[in-house]
């Protein structure tokens, strides 16, 4: 089994981190990549598109073809998280700034975001969220964080924070407004790693 991290900008070696930790937690042995370029999308078995910049990210990923693979392996199946800019990537539709910035999306889950839903106010902070099906709250950061304003018949909702969307779920895709990769609690890097297409 391998894991692609898409590792052109942002929180990269944490996920890997986090991500053999779960791995070891659950027995697993896979193997964790960090993408750069094409070619190596196709090989992975599941992938991680973290967060950073999701301008900067979606562009460097068009601009190395990196794009057009991840979704063609999204139809085939394969699980895909996306966390804070990655969440944003991964939606179908944007926000006005969204549009008017042109950002390229993956356009792969049908979500609706805010770009920078918490930004202004506060541009990072801890809170403990509920998540569905675990027996506890999640320690979420936020860090400039977007939430997701509406969803399609086939989002789960799985999520929220002061009534706003901050993780969902579609078939095989996984999106979280916050980043479970920079606390130790690894139950959602778990989550990601049982999920089948
Ligand atoms: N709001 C940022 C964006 O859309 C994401 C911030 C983050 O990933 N920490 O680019």
């Amino acid at each position: 089994m391998r894991i692609g991290v898409i590792a052109l900008q942002g929180n990269v070696e944490e996920h890997v981190i986090a991500l053999y930790r779960a791995l070891k937690l659950k027995n697993l042995d896979a193997e964790v990549v960090g993408i750069k370029h094409k070619g190596i999308v196709p090989t992975c078995d599941a992938l991680v598109v973290p967060g950073g910049e999701s301008t900067t990210l979606g562009r460097l990923m068009e601009r190395e073809g990196i794009s057009p693979e991840i979704k063609k392996e999204a139809n085939f199946g394969i699980p895909i998280m996306g966390t804070c800019a990655g969440l944003v990537l991964l939606a179908k539709q944007g926000d006005r700034q969204v549009e008017q910035t042109r950002q390229p999306l993956l356009g792969l889950m049908d979500i609706k975001v805010n770009r920078n839903a918490f930004g202004r106010q506060r541009e990072s902070f801890e809170c403990p969220v509920d998540f569905n099906g675990f027996d506890s709250p999640f320690n979420a950061v936020f860090i400039r964080a977007p939430c997701i304003t509406e969803t399609g018949k086939d989002v789960e909702i799985l999520s929220k924070h002061n009534g706003s969307i901050v993780a969902a779920r579609q078939k095989n895709l996984l999106a979280l407004a916050f980043h479970p990769e920079l606390t130790d609690d690894l139950r959602i890097h778990e989550y990601f790693l049982n999920m089948k297409g």
